[in-house]
């Protein structure tokens, strides 16, 4: 049977822009639609406006530093509206070279959004048009949460705060993950008050212990308030801003409260059960190794699958999709050591297993760690510490995970991430000589087994 397209890929952001490329660059007739703007979350409202912002807001305690160094900074003041304008042109520029390069790939855009009429027919609603497609790519992304409590209406979550009318005086993040911790630096470091409330004993779940200590502490040596282990029950409006109640009695009045509390995988109303696409336990897209769901012709990438929710990590499922589908090599993409970074202030980067995940894995490991004042910092007299971390496994000697809390640390980690990768061992790691002055030079010079004071009878 003739159809309209050889593939339709539903969502023009990080994964389905590239799968779509390079499927129309092997010649294959291709149509992708998106409903807001192409770029997806990552370019329009995630990652890129998000780094923007980080900036912005780290100008404060350079300021600070810089008057250590003998510099005298007299009426610096920041302007949101300023702000706000540049970074939206810059991001309509990005979304633009995303549109063009689909059309030079020779891709056809859909300005609408499409949802699923059966496994090879998609509905582009608005225009009262259907397509036909022999293959099918859902890549339609993920949905910030809100959670259901009463008052909700009144707090933004991420999607907003990226164009709020100003700076706000004073802002409640509510959620404990990297979006709640980039924002709360991001405010605090623009002037705004801020306060992070977290239900869980301590901000960044799943990340290592160290880590999350590191930061919650250097967060609050910054001014922001954190409270943790206590709910945020309702939101009430009042003349003198929005009230939070929280579980612990406490109220707490802010301008505005931003919600930061987890996404999910969007699917909602796409149709997936006409086409025979099922969900899997944590209402994301199933799919196999493959990327390829449990219909036969319809395939899905990046966080509408929630595997690990990141652009680079959509992207390579997206490519590894088309070589797979479109140049007959059979690719999947590999989920293991993908490193990551947190946009915090000071910001995290980690590659590899936490030490508790290693323990549970290796049994016994070897733990190095160094904490010191960054060399930027010594003249200034600030108190910030950064956090050094690699974990070994203690029968291989293999570097199973490196973490670092400081400047450069998403720098660092890029590179950290190849030899964790590659399977290298601590005595190799430490075979690399040192480039001087850095504070990467500190990973390879970790020589003494780190024993934390509590099991130094054990040990
Ligand atoms: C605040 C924030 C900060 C982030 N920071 C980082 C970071 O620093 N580093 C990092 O790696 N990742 C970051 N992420 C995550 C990253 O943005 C996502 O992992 C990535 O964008 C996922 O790509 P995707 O292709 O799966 O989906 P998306 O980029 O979300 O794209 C999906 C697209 O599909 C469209 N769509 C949905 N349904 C339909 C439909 N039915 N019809 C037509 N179009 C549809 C949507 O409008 C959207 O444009 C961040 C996310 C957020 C929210």
């Amino acid at each position: 049977m003739a159809y309209d397209y050889d593939l339709f890929v539903i969502g023009a952001g990080s994964g389905g822009v590239r799968a779509a490329r390079l499927a129309a660059m092997t010649g294959a007739k291709v149509a992708v639609a998106e409903e807001h703007r192409v770029g997806g979350t990552c370019v329009i409202r995630g990652c890129v406006p998000k780094k923007f912002m980080v900036y912005a807001s780290e100008f404060s305690s350079h300021f600070k530093t810089a008057q250590g160094f003998g510099w005298t900074i007299d009426g610096a003041t920041f302007d949101w509206k300023t702000f706000i304008t540049a970074k939206d042109i810059e991001i309509a520029r990005l979304s633009g070279i995303y549109v063009t390069n689909l059309q030079k790939a020779g891709a056809d855009l859909v300005h609408a959004r499409a949802v699923l009429k059966d496994a090879h027919t998609v509905e582009i609603l608005g225009k009262d048009q259907t397509v036909s497609a022999d293959k099918i790519l859902i890549a339609t992304g993920g949905r910030p949460v809100r959670p259901d409590v009463p008052g909700a209406e009144h707090a933004i979550t991420s999607e907003e705060a990226f164009h709020l009318e100003s700076l706000p005086k004073s802002i409640l993040i509510v959620g404990g993950g990297y979006i709640a911790v980039e924002f709360a630096g991001i405010f605090a470091g623009l002037g705004s008050e801020v306060t992070l409330l977290y239900r869980g004993p301590n901000i960044l779940r799943g990340f290592d212990e160290d880590v999350r200590v590191h930061l919650a502490a250097e967060m609050e040596r910054r001014g922001i308030k954190i409270v943790l282990a206590c709910e945020h029950t309702r939101i009430e409006k009042t003349d003198a801003g929005l009230v939070s109640h929280f579980s612990n009695g406490i109220e707490v009045t802010t301008e505005h409260v931003m919600f930061a509390t987890g996404r999910e995988p969007y699917v909602k109303g796409l149709g997936l059960e006409t086409a025979g696409v099922e969900l899997n336990d944590r209402g994301a897209v199933k799919v196999d190794a493959f990327s390829k769901t449990t219909a036969d012709n319809i395939w899905a990438v990046g966080d509408v699958t929630d595997r690990i929710n990141l652009t680079p990590v959509a992207i390579r499922e997206g490519a590894a999709f088309a070589e797979t589908v479109f140049r007959d090599n059979p690719t999947s993409f590999d989920h293991e050591h993908v490193a990551t970074a947190v946009f915090s202030q000071p910001p995290i980067g980690t590659v590899g297993l936490t030490e508790a995940e290693a323990r549970h894995k290796h049994g016994k490991v070897d733990i190095y760690r160094a904490i010191f004042r960054p060399m930027k910092m010594t003249f200034y007299g600030g108190e910030e510490r950064c956090l050094m971390k690699l974990v070994v496994a203690a029968d291989s000697q293999q570097v199973v995970g490196v973490h670092m809390v400081g400047p450069d640390s998403p720098e660092i980690i890029q590179m950290a991430a190849i030899a964790v990768k590659m399977g290298v061992t601590k005595a190799q790691w430490d075979q690399t000589c040192a480039v001087h002055p850095t504070a990467a030079e500190e990973f390879v010079t970790m020589r003494e087994k780190y024993v934390p004071p509590e099991l130094g009878a054990v040990a």
